[in-house]
């Protein structure tokens, strides 16, 4: 049995008549940026959320940046961010000329809150907390250290659409909540998209300048903004997307807990989720000392997974400047090493998952171990 990491053409396929239907519509409709779709889709966004505003972007990168400068971060300011995450929630900060400042994950691989406060300093601007691998970060804990040193938080919720901490969804916990719909996320286009969310009215309307050339009136530019908005026929497809999003958080969920229930080998380590804490699983990541060998084993298996990730931002090229050296942020670099994630997506097959749990229970481990 060859089981792939994903594949969106199964999940495309489950709704294909509402996507070609929507898709039509904007075709035809003549109207393709900024117009009636962008505005449902942003209303319906909001509301499902429980926030006040909801600004469209071009993608989740954008969300970030775009929050950050909104919030007026710039050069010699300082954004706390875990050190496990994807390089996009980093990249949000330095492309602002801000600086990161890294903190530990804990063993829910999210941001330690205990770790948060020693990270403060005179020059911190915000607290940039990511929803990894879909599951929400401890944001009572978060939001009282923001509240103690009057920090605002940035959520990256890019994995995460759906998941509440104590019942409250992750995006509305911060000052500002920003998602990816890149089409594998748990709401995803069919092309780049993003959005943020927020309940302070300014912020809403110097996002939406910003997204905009700087201005949300025609040639009337009153900050300097970019060009990233999210089009019709995304915003469309999202529409539908949204209606279907908690089904599809349980498809994956189901998968999850088949795994949780099914995966026992002594070489692997299972994901734990924090009590309190909704996990939407768009990864399912387990942990092996011998990744790379389970890896390639499951291959030969024809079971295809995925590191999530094998690097961690501090130790990338682009951010040789900043001076970090492998041993400066130990428990990222053991979950860049030791991280796999297996196949979890909408639309996989019952007999996959079974075959995938078999498979793992099967691996020996690496015989010199
Ligand atoms: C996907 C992702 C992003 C970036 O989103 P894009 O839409 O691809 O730009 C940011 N942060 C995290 C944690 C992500 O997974």
């Amino acid at each position: 049995m060859r089981v792939v990491f994903a594949d969106l053409k199964r999940q495309y396929d489950s709704y294909a008549p509402e996507y070609e239907e929507a898709a039509l519509r904007v075709l035809h409709s003549g109207w393709y940026i900024l117009g009636n779709e962008l505005r449902e889709f942003e209303e319906a966004f909001a509301d499902f959320m429980g926030a006040k505003y909801c600004v469209g972007v071009g993608n989740g990168q954008d969300a970030l940046i775009l929050a950050l400068r909104a919030l007026g971060i710039g050069v010699g300011d300082e954004v706390i961010v875990p050190s496990n995450t994807y390089i996009a929630s980093v990249l949000g900060i330095t492309e602002n000329g801000a600086t990161p400042v890294f903190v530990e994950p804990d063993c829910f691989y999210n941001m330690d809150p205990t770790k948060v406060e020693e990270a403060i300093t005179p020059r911190t601007r915000a607290i940039l907390p990511v929803h990894l691998y879909g599951q929400a970060c401890q944001m009572e804990a978060i939001c009282q250290i923001a509240r103690k040193h009057d920090l605002p938080i940035v959520e990256d919720c890019a994995q995460a659409h759906g998941a509440t901490f104590h019942g409250t969804y992750v995006g509305t916990w911060g000052t500002i909540g920003c998602f990816s719909m890149y089409p594998t996320k748990p709401l995803g286009a069919l092309g780049d998209g993003g959005a943020l969310l927020t309940d302070d009215p300014d912020l809403a309307l110097r996002l939406q300048m910003l997204r905009n050339y700087g201005g949300v009136k025609k040639y009337i530019n009153q900050i300097e903004g970019r060009n990233s908005r999210l089009d019709e026929l995304q915003a469309a497809i999202l529409q539908i997307g949204l209606r279907h999003l908690d089904e599809g958080n349980a498809y994956r969920s189901h998968i999850a807990e088949a795994y949780l229930r099914g995966i026992c080998n002594p070489h692997i380590r299972l994901p734990k989720t924090r009590k309190g804490s909704c996990n939407v699983w768009h990864i399912f990541p387990i942990l092996c000392r011998t990744r790379d060998h389970l890896q390639a084993w499951l291959l030969e298996h024809e079971i295809y997974t995925l590191c999530h990730y094998p690097i961690p931002p501090h130790l990338q090229e682009c951010y040789r400047r900043l001076g970090y050296q492998e041993g400066d942020y130990p428990q990222a670099e053991t979950y860049a090493r030791q991280e796999l994630s297996l196949p979890i997506y909408v639309g996989m097959p019952e007999e996959e998952v079974t075959y995938v749990i078999e498979t793992v229970n099967a691996y020996p481990g690496e015989a010199n171990e």
